[in-house]
């Protein structure tokens, strides 16, 4: 599967993908709607020894206590996520790949506050909190 590469809308920030992914979820948490701007955001998870910014600088935002997530200064694309402290692995978000599909989320976490309006038609194992993970 890998290496996969990946970078925002404009092109400034680019990454690449070098290790096997740990997992992948859709997470429904409030923090990833706003941070998007959409329902929910797929992420695969993947070992930070595999994972580097190849272009540009992207901006780093400490979004809680727990986290801090990369995004293109120039464009605002979300690219990534990582645990402030100790991580052992990166967040990439999945949509932003070149080969978007190269990844398919395992499960749902944070369902609680899925949106009314919104319902995947998938079997995917469904959890209303951080689930098998410690996402934030
Ligand atoms: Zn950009
Ligand atoms: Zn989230």
């Amino acid at each position: 599967m890998v290496p996969l590469e990946g970078g925002c809308l404009c092109g400034a920030v680019r990454y690449r993908v070098t290790a096997e992914p740990v997992d992948a979820c859709y997470c429904h948490c409030r923090m990833c709607q706003k941070t998007s701007g959409a329902p929910v955001v797929a992420w695969g998870n993947v070992p930070i020894e595999g994972f580097a910014f190849t272009k540009g600088a992207p901006i780093s935002h400490q979004s809680s206590p727990k986290g801090i997530r990369h995004f293109c200064g120039a464009c605002g694309t979300r690219l990534a996520f990582r645990y402030a402290e100790g991580p052992t692995t990166v967040y990439i978000n999945l949509a932003t790949l070149d080969d978007p599909e190269a990844i398919k989320p395992d499960y749902h976490i944070w369902t609680a506050s899925q949106l009314g309006w919104f319902e995947t038609a998938d079997n995917l194992p469904r959890y209303a909190d951080d689930g098998p993970d410690t996402f934030p």
